[in-house]
């Protein structure tokens, strides 16, 4: 895209990364399946070998040498991320998950100490105690919201301080530009989880944030169909990222890249209405006698309100609400009947979901204050009225067999 004035995300969402005129006009990236590309000369080959870096802010993208190493299919999607992130470079890899491991393994090495948000999604902390914790990598888990108070675990040999805000199971937001104050006073990387904010909704890097990861997956995909992650990072880390996500031997695959690059462009819109809809659950859910709390950012009873409304400039589709003890059975009838909600794994999509959690089990820093089960939605586009006479048929199964049971 060349326009001559700066742009909003919301069009940059639109337009990044694509380049109509390079091919024939056509609207949308070419899908180049590629593993050998030849090379017509031997001067040719060496330039390549000796290409600079990729700087997709000064329109250069990386070398092309080998499948592996990306086509334009891939330089599409990571250079509109990567304008949408103002990051200085982006890279794609096959998952969500290998976008955590990718960045923690760029920057950690042996004898290293990381400090981890308690509240992390659940397979990073699987990563640090059954992958890093063997090559001699240690973690230490934090409150999520410790602020600046970080600079006290601080150690000589920590090198990543890594946060995700909110969790993504029970909503905690972190105070990151404190603890990226603190952190960078000793030379130490921030890293985060901004799957929940997305590029439209959260800005990492203006809040002191080094490397960004997000599960393409989710948001971006934003049609229950791909998998896959991307690190941003600024010019400080993007080739130690770069370089440890193509020695890991990661490699994203056109026909998903370009589903995702697909996805993107419609991303402001779903956003808006996940963020609409799942604010109406939240207030209504809020109001119901069977629940204990609702946890979403975006309600002034939330306890980090005002975080949030100090570095997001929105709230996307997810959140969850504790109920109020109930039996085993009163749950169930309540979840296994939802018939527009579905109950799975991911979130992001066009479709409403729940799914049961545990914040207990997935804590070892903090304590969970709440008896009742977790439940986790995401508001989907269907229309909301619909969603609510659902939870309210689940509210009625709920009560019918509470009044047994008493
Ligand atoms: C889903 C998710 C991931 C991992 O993404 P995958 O593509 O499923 O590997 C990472 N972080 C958060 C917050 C997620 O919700």
């Amino acid at each position: 895209m060349s326009v001559s004035r700066p742009t909003k995300p919301r069009t940059r969402v639109v337009h990044a990364g694509r380049h109509p005129g390079d091919y024939h006009g056509v609207v949308n990236p070419p899908v180049y399946h590629a593993s050998t590309i030849l090379k017509p000369t031997m001067a040719e080959r060496a330039a390549g070998q000796s290409a600079p870096p990729p700087n997709y802010k000064q329109g250069q993208q990386p070398a092309m040498f080998y499948g592996r190493g990306g086509t334009p299919t891939t330089f599409a999607f990571e250079e509109a991320v990567c304008l949408l992130y103002d990051a200085h470079d982006v890279v794609a890899v096959p998952s969500g998950l290998a976008a955590i491991t990718v960045g923690l393994l760029a920057t950690l090495k042996a004898g290293d100490h990381l400090l981890m948000t308690d509240t992390t999604y659940f397979p990073t902390r699987k990563f640090c105690d059954q992958v890093l914790a063997g090559f001699g990598i240690e973690t230490t888990y934090y409150d999520p919201r410790v602020g600046a108070g970080i600079a006290e675990l601080l150690r000589d040999n920590t090198r990543v301080v890594y946060t995700e805000s909110p969790g993504s199971l029970s909503f905690e937001l972190q105070d990151i530009p404190a603890i990226a104050e603190a952190a960078h006073a000793r030379d130490v990387a921030v890293m985060m989880d901004n799957t929940w904010g997305t590029p439209l909704y959260c800005r990492p890097f203006e809040l002191g944030v080094d490397i960004v990861n997000e599960a393409v997956t989710k948001y971006i995909g934003g049609h229950s169909d791909v998998m896959m992650g991307m690190i941003a990072s600024t010019e400080r880390y993007a080739n130690a990222v770069r370089t440890a996500a193509r020695l890991h031997g990661h490699y994203v695959a056109p026909d998903e890249l370009y589903l995702a690059q697909r996805g993107l462009r419609t991303l402001g819109v779903r956003l808006k209405q996940c963020e609409e809809t799942g604010l109406t659950l939240a207030r209504w859910l809020e109001n119901r006698p069977e629940i204990a709390a609702v946890l979403h950012p975006g309600l002034e009873s939330h306890p980090d309100h005002a975080l949030w409304k100090r570095d997001f400039s929105g709230a996307s589709g997810l959140f969850s609400v504790v109920l109020k003890p109930v039996p085993e059975a009163a749950y169930a009838a309540f979840v296994d009947g939802l018939e527009i909600f579905g109950m799975g794994a991911s979130w992001g999509g066009f479709e409403s979901l729940v799914k049961p959690g545990n914040p207990k089990a997935e804590r070892t820093a903090t304590s969970w204050p709440h008896d009742g089960p977790l439940l986790r939605i995401h508001a989907g586009l269907e229309d909301v009225d619909d969603l609510i006479a659902d939870l309210e048929a689940g509210f009625d199964r709920l009560n019918a067999i509470c009044r047994t049971a008493a």
